[in-house]
């Protein structure tokens, strides 16, 4: 039984089918399980008019209101979990036991910014008699919004909150080869009563799209998630117009196990956690650094875990791990494992692609990879894990920051001068301790050097959505 959605534009309301489209493929299987409509230059130019609509209508809605819509959608996706969950396993191929953890992650997202609508409190700012200066916050207009195709439902979530928490309108362009999650989303909010005009959704050529919208006086706010070639191409386009961005971009995460941590735990969390959703993640763990005295030990247990990684088709019980997204990976994946190889590193496992159909590939485990290979700086964006030794804290804090990245960073240890070493050296948007869990919807997500600006998430999720307005008021004329 198939459960995989017919597959729409949705502009000011409405469902649209074009006169052009593109299939849809499964990754395990390589079958073609629906087509996706292509927008025209038209189709974005009335996405463009009616989401100017929809701020004017939308902006004005309180903001308690404004969070029932949120709470009813996010209700909506949840009755509908298990079909969602079986759409997104479908084209993305990650286990449907972790397709059903990331609907939920989705709701979670418009629960906690539906809460936040409610206190984008300004200030007061003491002043001279007769005088007040007020701090509002106002939302910024319309979004044109970027999501990727490694979660189809919570990527897309995250920037259809923030935006509709505002008080904006958005226009989503979300990933072509994985389009059901966010055509979930838009059939939850449509569901929900939002106004026509306030959520769009569109497919189509990504550079097409994001090159018309950029330029468009009546988009106030680029929001991306993405590689960061992408990212910098799309902050170049807007900075043509002044328009400000979000950036979310590549990471290529950081793991620092020191030599008082318990080394089978740690191993094994590590090699869990780095094959979820096939390593295709901007905080998968990826370059372990293991104080040389734990080593072997450490290396030993996570390679036998990591080998026993259950790779199947996600739809099959038991499966851990689903094939990469896209055939790119797998050439991209290949690519960096012979070069590493070549470099000198030891292929502790994995290495190659499963089979000939669908995009499968080994849980991979690379061992003292010399820094001159390209994976030490290349974020693999698989189920690639590198483990070097480190002879103290302060070497591994250098290696962890040798990457042009900084958005997810990990340590393992029960030291508290550790910990904060790690707190004062470690360039990172985000730093975990003893868990590999990076973004909640409560916690403020985003990255440093090239991996982006701004944050999604916590109280601070809001404020890319919002302008900081001043208010000046003398109660008689000076
Ligand atoms: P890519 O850089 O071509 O595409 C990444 C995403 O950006 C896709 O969803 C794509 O549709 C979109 N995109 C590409 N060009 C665009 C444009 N001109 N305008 C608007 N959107 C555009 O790479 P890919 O092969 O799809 O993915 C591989 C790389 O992307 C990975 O190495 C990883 O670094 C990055 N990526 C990061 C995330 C993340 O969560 N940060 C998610 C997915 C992919």
């Amino acid at each position: 039984m198939s459960t995989y959605p017919d597959l729409h534009l949705y502009i000011n309301g409405e469902w649209r089918k074009t006169a052009s489209d593109i299939p849809v493929l499964n990754p395990a299987t390589e079958e073609e399980i629906g087509r996706l409509p292509h927008a025209e230059k038209s189709d974005l130019d009335d996405a463009v008019e009616s989401a100017a609509m929809g701020f004017r209508v939308w902006s004005q809605v309180p903001p308690c209101e404004r969070a029932n819509v949120l709470y009813k959608a996010a209700a909506l996706m949840r009755e509908r979990q298990e079909e969602i969950a079986t759409a997104i396993t479908a084209e993305h191929g990650k286990p449907l036991s972790q397709a059903r953890l990331e609907v939920i992650r989705g709701c979670e997202f418009l629960e906690w910014d539906a809460g936040e609508a409610t206190r984008t409190y300004g200030r007061v700012i003491p002043s001279a008699p007769g005088v007040r200066h007020v701090v509002h916050h106002q939302p910024i207009g319309t979004v044109a919004a970027f999501s990727p195709w490694n979660f189809p439902m919570s990527q897309p979530c995250r920037k259809v909150a923030g935006a509709i928490a505002s008080g904006c309108s958005i226009i989503l362009k979300a990933a072509e080869e994985t389009p059901a999650g966010a055509l979930h989303i838009a059939h939850a909010f449509h569901d929900a009563g939002l106004p026509p005009g306030v959520l769009n959704l569109v497919f189509g050529t990504p550079s097409q799209i994001s090159d018309h919208l950029i330029r468009q006086d009546r988009v106030n706010l680029v929001a991306f998630t993405g590689s960061t070639g992408v990212g910098r191409h799309l902050t170049t386009l807007a900075a043509q117009h002044m328009t400000p961005v979000l950036m979310e971009l590549g990471g290529h995460a950081p793991v620092i196990i020191c030599e008082d941590t318990d080394v089978e735990a740690a191993a094994i969390s590590g090699a869990v956690r780095k094959m979820r959703n096939a390593g295709q993640v901007c905080t998968s763990p990826t370059r372990f650094f293991v104080h040389e005295s734990i080593f072997e030990a450490y290396t030993e247990t996570f390679v036998r875990r990591a080998a026993e990684t259950v790779v199947g088709n996600g739809v099959d019980p038991g499966v851990e791990m689903g094939p990469l997204a896209n055939e790119r990976r797998i050439a991209a994946l290949t690519a960096l494992v012979e070069d590493a190889r070549d470099c000198g590193a030891e292929i502790k496992t994995g290495g190659s692609r499963i089979g000939d159909q669908g995009y499968f590939f080994e849980p991979t485990v690379l061992a003292n990879v010399p820094d001159s290979a390209h994976v030490m700086q290349e974020e693999p964006f698989g189920p690639l894990a590198i483990i070097n030794p480190v002879t103290s804290l302060e070497e591994a804090i250098g290696k962890a920051n040798s990457v042009p990245y900084g958005l997810a960073a990990y340590g393992f240890t029960n030291r508290a001068d550790y910990v904060d070493r790690m707190i004062e050296g470690v360039e990172a948007g985000n730093l975990s301790i003893n868990t590999l869990e990076a973004s909640l919807p409560e916690t403020p997500f985003g990255g440093v050097k090239c991996s982006g600006y701004g944050r999604e998430g916590g109280t601070e999720g809001l404020h890319n959505y919002m302008i900081t307005k001043n208010v000046s008021h003398s109660l008689s004329i000076v």
